[in-house]
């Protein structure tokens, strides 16, 4: 009888802005037995979900979209994505199907030369197209890059995740079980609101706010009969920000919410309301008094 090893790693999810990875990442910890929110020092980075199956636990980290950066905070947050990378085991590169190669791929794919990871390629979205259109697709990418495999998917409708899983074994090395197999919510859950929530300022907002946001949530409340009410402080560095962040009319603000809603109803599994309200504290960035408080700054 041979010896059964435990199996683990950490797996980071990268890609450009909607092309599926936090679809993905639902939809893998769907078969879940638990989740939770990233560790203080990293909640700007990414939000952590773990998979746990008998004899393997495997970590993912969610990140924001990598773009090509065009002005310095960019930078910060591409600096953050690149550091999920160094240390993780596996990378999850996703795509778009329905995407041709173009130069913000050819970005991404310049950031994963050296790692050490294995690459997966995941073609998501292939519910968008036929079998013919995926061969071309695959073709156009297989010499670009030593892909350790290539997996289409479609996140949305699950179709290929399990199967997309069932290789990810064969790569997770011999390893530690990180975290309980029962791990639950915690004290974390307020960091993975507020996570939730920044994530889809970044989505709406794309090159025009700088990501010099931060996201704190102020009041977690069940109201009785009602839905759970929640409610976040948007924080900006300057007046004039604000003004972005909430949109014509309050409009951008809306979308912001309801998307962040929707994303915070899948994970928590319940209705919620979600009250956003967007502040201006000057140079944030810079006090060291409110970065602790917020728990963004490393112990
Ligand atoms: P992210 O920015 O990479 O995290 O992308 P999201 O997961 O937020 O997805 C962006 C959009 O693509 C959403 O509207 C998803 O519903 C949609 N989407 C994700 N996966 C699929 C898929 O497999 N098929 C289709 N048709 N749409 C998808
Ligand atoms: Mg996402």
């Amino acid at each position: 009888m041979s010896e059964q090893v435990f199996k683990s790693g950490f797996v980071t999810l990268i890609g450009r802005p909607n092309v599926g990875k936090s679809t993905l990442f639902n939809a893998i910890l769907d078969k879940k037995v638990a989740i939770m929110s990233d560790k203080p020092q990293t909640t700007r980075n990414s939000i952590r979900g773990i998979y746990n199956a008998p004899g393997l636990q495997a970590v993912f980290i969610d990140t924001p979209g990598i773009h090509k950066p065009k002005h310095k905070l960019d930078q910060k947050m591409m600096e953050s994505a690149k550091n999920s990378l160094a240390g993780c085991d596996i990378i999850f590169y996703l795509i778009d199907a329905t995407c041709d190669f173009g130069g913000g791929e050819a970005y991404i794919l310049q950031q994963l030369q050296g790692q050490e990871a294995a690459v997966f390629l995941i073609i998501n979205k292939i519910d968008l197209l036929n079998d013919a259109q995926l061969l071309l697709l695959i073709d156009s990418y297989k010499d670009r890059f030593n892909f350790a495999e290539i997996v289409p998917v479609s996140a949305l409708s699950g179709k290929n995740v399990q199967h997309l899983l069932d290789v990810l074994v064969k790569y997770l090395p011999e390893g530690p079980q990180y975290y309980p197999p029962d791990m639950v919510y915690d004290q974390s859950e307020q960091q993975l609101i507020a996570e939730l929530v920044r994530e889809q300022i970044l989505h709406a907002t794309r090159d025009e706010i700088p990501y010099a946001v931060a996201v704190t949530v102020t009041a977690m409340e069940e109201r009785p009969g009602e839905r759970l009410y929640i409610e976040a402080n948007i924080y900006v560095d300057r007046e004039s920000q604000k003004g972005i962040i909430i949109g014509k009319g309050g409009k951008m603000l809306r979308q912001i919410g309801q998307a962040a809603r929707q994303e915070i109803e899948k994970i928590f599994a319940c209705p919620i309301y979600l009250d956003l309200r967007v502040k201006a504290k000057k140079d944030w960035r810079n006090n060291e008094g409110l970065l602790r408080n917020w728990n963004l700054l490393d112990e």
